[in-house]
């Protein structure tokens, strides 16, 4: 049978690391090139999926084998046809690093099944594919060198425009920047479909130059506003692919299945939640469509894929930055692991020993820090004042990962009461709430709840809850208003905490929890009472050389009886 070979080159200005998140995302290179949608089929033997779409009112149905890629150089696949004009198609592309930018070549070979693929391969490839193919990759160029995000003149809703002018200036009149709110705006109102519907706020910030602190803010600010909603993304562990969304944390199933990898999976919420954002349904209609489902930018943090034959050797060498790496198979079985030194440039050899065919996947093994993950956010207190709803499923506790928790309480505040009376002594302690909660919001942390005269708050990290610590303990002491100064004691401790929902509200539990609560009562109220795993934290570490001390101090916890911990004070 005849086999169609097609092979285009074009130079680009930029270089192949910049262009690599734009060709290789080849959903979006689908949609740019006019590929109409797909219909998702079955995963198949080796992940082939099924894949079906409609062209001219012809049905096509192919299954696709594994993309193979080394970032940022090349990628391949092969789609073996079941329905359609074509019988078989392979796609190479190579970008090649140039002084002046990449020498980009995309080859094509196709394979009729019939009388009508002898006539559409030479027409639809060869002639019509290769100009739309040059504007994408033309378009995809300027872009990189020109502006961050990719633009269309996007379908507002009904009303939409108003909305979104009206929820504006609600915005400002909260105070949130006024380049930022303008910048969401537009994001809003220009940028395409495929951007919009998963919005990531630190990736923006990182774009837009702006801190990630301040762009969350604006993001929480705008969804209570009503111009964004919330997508609680679940990761699949492997893929870290999107397995489901959720519009509110109570629709979030901790039981999770990926197609694509196989596997069941529980969600947990450092990793396997990411918090995303789309356009409010009122302000703009996004219609999530599929044009290409395997491609390289679908599982980014892959930097090689490759498909072996049995017994089949080859040596790769990729450009990995400095990090860590993991080499394994499509099922999770682990080849090895591999650290990158800066300047390094080592090389890779696969062997498939096995009797089967195998995918293998060499992957980054830190996770994105441009995810913003569901334990960050629920940490934070912006999040619990404006979102104080949001709470899991009933009786689904979900781990979140390690917190760092602060527990306070007021020394002598009984004898307070008695001395000045109860509705004085009140409002005192009231004001001391006052005070707490600025050093605890000011360190990125979130009050969680407050007994009597006793709060707990949460950290995503040590120094935070440290420092907060800290700053609530001296401007206690210094007597705010003018008043009785205050003696608070504080004890801070780090582990692996589980959410929940009580009285409507998210909470934290678990040893982790317990522990924490028992160190406050060992607290002179001008030392805080810390576990060694605050001392050994790095950055408390530098703190404890230099403005801090710690001692030791002997102690027995209640509940915690059995266990030897190293208890600090740290003053
Ligand atoms: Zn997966």
């Amino acid at each position: 049978m005849t086999e169609f070979h097609y092979c285009w080159e074009w130079r680009l200005r930029s270089s192949p690391e910049r262009l690599w998140p734009l060709v290789a995302d080849t959903n979006r290179f689908n949609r740019d090139v006019g590929v109409p949608d797909l219909e998702l089929g079955e995963v198949r033997r080796g992940g082939r999926r099924l894949l079906r779409l409609r062209k001219l009112g012809i049905p096509i149905e192919w299954e696709e084998e594994p993309f193979e890629w080394i970032e940022p150089h090349r990628f391949s696949v092969v789609r073996r046809y079941s329905k359609g004009p074509v019988a078989e198609m392979r796609v190479a592309v190579e970008l090649i690093g140039e002084s002046a930018g990449t020498f980009l070549r995309y080859e094509v070979w196709a394979k009729p099944r019939n009388a009508l693929g002898r006539v559409a391969i030479p027409l639809e490839i060869g002639r019509s594919s290769r100009a739309r193919f040059e504007r994408a990759f033309r378009r995809y160029d300027r872009q990189v060198q020109e502006e961050p995000l990719p633009r269309e003149k996007a379908r507002l809703a009904s009303g939409g425009g108003r909305r979104l002018s009206a929820a504006r200036e609600v915005l400002r009149e909260q105070g949130q920047p006024d380049e930022l709110v303008g910048r969401l705006a537009s994001v809003l109102e220009h940028a395409d479909d495929l951007t919009v519907t998963r919005l990531r706020p630190y990736a923006l910030a990182d774009t837009w130059g702006a801190t990630r602190r301040d762009v969350l803010e604006l993001f929480l600010h705008a969804t209570r506003a009503g111009l964004l909603e919330f997508r609680w993304d679940l990761l699949c562990p492997m893929c870290r692919g999107p397995q489901q969304s959720a519009e509110t944390l109570r629709d979030v199933d901790p039981h999770v299945h990926c197609e694509s990898c196989a596997i069941d999976f529980r969600v947990e919420f450092e990793h396997s939640v990411e918090l995303t954002f789309r356009p409010a349904r009122a302000i703009r209609e996004v219609e999530a469509r599929e044009f290409c489902v395997g491609g390289p930018q679908v599982t980014p943090h892959i930097v090689a894929q490759q498909l072996l034959a049995p017994g089949e050797e080859r040596t790769l060498d990729p450009e990995l930055s400095p990090g860590t790496y993991r080499l394994r198979t499509r099922d999770g079985g682990e080849v090895r692991q591999l650290a990158v030194a800066v300047g390094e440039r080592p090389t890779v050899p696969i062997v498939n020993d096995s009797e089967d065919e195998q995918l293998f996947v060499l992957e980054r093994t830190a996770w994105s820090d441009q995810a913003l993950g569901a334990a960050e956010v629920t940490a934070l207190q912006v999040f619990r004042d404006l979102f104080a709803n949001e709470a899991l499923r009933p009786d689904e506790p979900i781990s979140v990962g390690t917190l760092t928790v602060l527990f306070t309480d007021l020394r002598d505040s009984t004898r307070f009461y008695l001395e000045i009376g109860d509705a004085p002594a009140f409002g005192s302690v009231m004001d001391h709430l006052d005070v707490l909660r600025a050093a605890v919001t000011a360190e990125g942390g979130a009050v969680v709840k407050a007994m009597g005269d006793a709060i707990m708050a949460v950290f995503p990290r040590p120094l935070a809850a440290v420092q907060a610590g800290r700053r609530a303990q001296r401007d206690l002491a210094a007597s705010p208003n003018g008043g009785r100064p205050f003696w608070l004691k504080v004890g801070i401790h780090a582990g692996p905490c589980i959410a929940v929902t009580q009285n409507e509200r998210l909470d934290y539990f678990g040893s982790t929890v317990n522990l924490a609560a028992r160190l406050v009562d060992l607290s002179s109220g001008a030392d805080l009472i810390v576990s060694s795993a605050i001392t050994s934290d790095p950055e408390v570490a530098d703190l404890l050389g230099t403005e801090l001390s710690a001692a030791p101090i002997e102690a027995t916890l209640k509940g915690f009886e059995d266990e030897r911990f190293e208890i600090w004070s740290v003053g």
